[in-house]
This record gives structure tokens, C-alpha cells and sequence, in this order.
């Protein structure tokens, strides 16, 4: 393994640590509820981006929720009726 060839002087360290210091986020407040909410991002309390619900809300989730199983559902049935007759079919060609 190589060593380095000279120690590196209390200065040159702090002028290397200079630069890594943490920056202070800008942030504002939510229009809607007031909790503090970082730029470009919606709110984590409310779902809300721009007086706008983007996210969450247990209704649209539950709406959603359901809206996926029904069509999961309905995608199982129509594959399994359309697959089972398509193997039948191929079968008899062969
Ligand atoms: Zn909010």
C-alpha cells in the first residue's frame, strides 16, 4: 500500500472542510394547514400541491383501492375465460 508522502497541514484540512458545512433548506408554509413544506414537493400533513389534493386522503385512497381490485378482477376473469379457450384452440390445431 502507498503512504502519503506529506502530512496534510491543519490548514489545508480546514480549507478542505470549509466547503461541508449543511445549507440551511428554504421552506415555506402550506397554504392549506400551515405546517412548514419544502419547495416543489406537496404538503406531508395534508396532500396538498398548489391549493390542489395530489395525495392522500383516505377516501381517494379507498376509492383507488377499490377501483384496482375490481379491475384486477375483472382483468383475472377476462384472462382466464380468453386464455383457457386460446389453449383449447391451439390444442385442437395442432
Ligand atoms: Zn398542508
Amino acid at each position: 500500500m502507498s503512504v502519503p508522502a506529506f502530512k496534510n497541514s491543519r490548514s489545508r484540512v480546514r480549507r478542505r472542510r470549509s466547503h461541508q458545512a449543511l445549507k440551511k433548506t428554504d421552506s415555506s408554509n402550506c397554504l392549506k394547514c400551515d405546517s412548514p413544506i419544502l419547495p416543489h414537493r406537496a404538503c406531508t400533513s395534508c396532500g396538498y400541491y398548489k391549493n390542489r389534493q395530489v395525495v392522500g386522503g383516505m377516501e381517494s385512497v379507498e376509492k383507488a383501492i377499490d377501483k384496482k381490485t375490481k379491475k384486477s378482477r375483472e382483468v383475472k376473469s377476462v384472462k382466464e375465460g380468453e386464455g383457457g379457450a386460446k389453449l383449447k384452440k391451439e390444442k385442437k390445431s395442432k
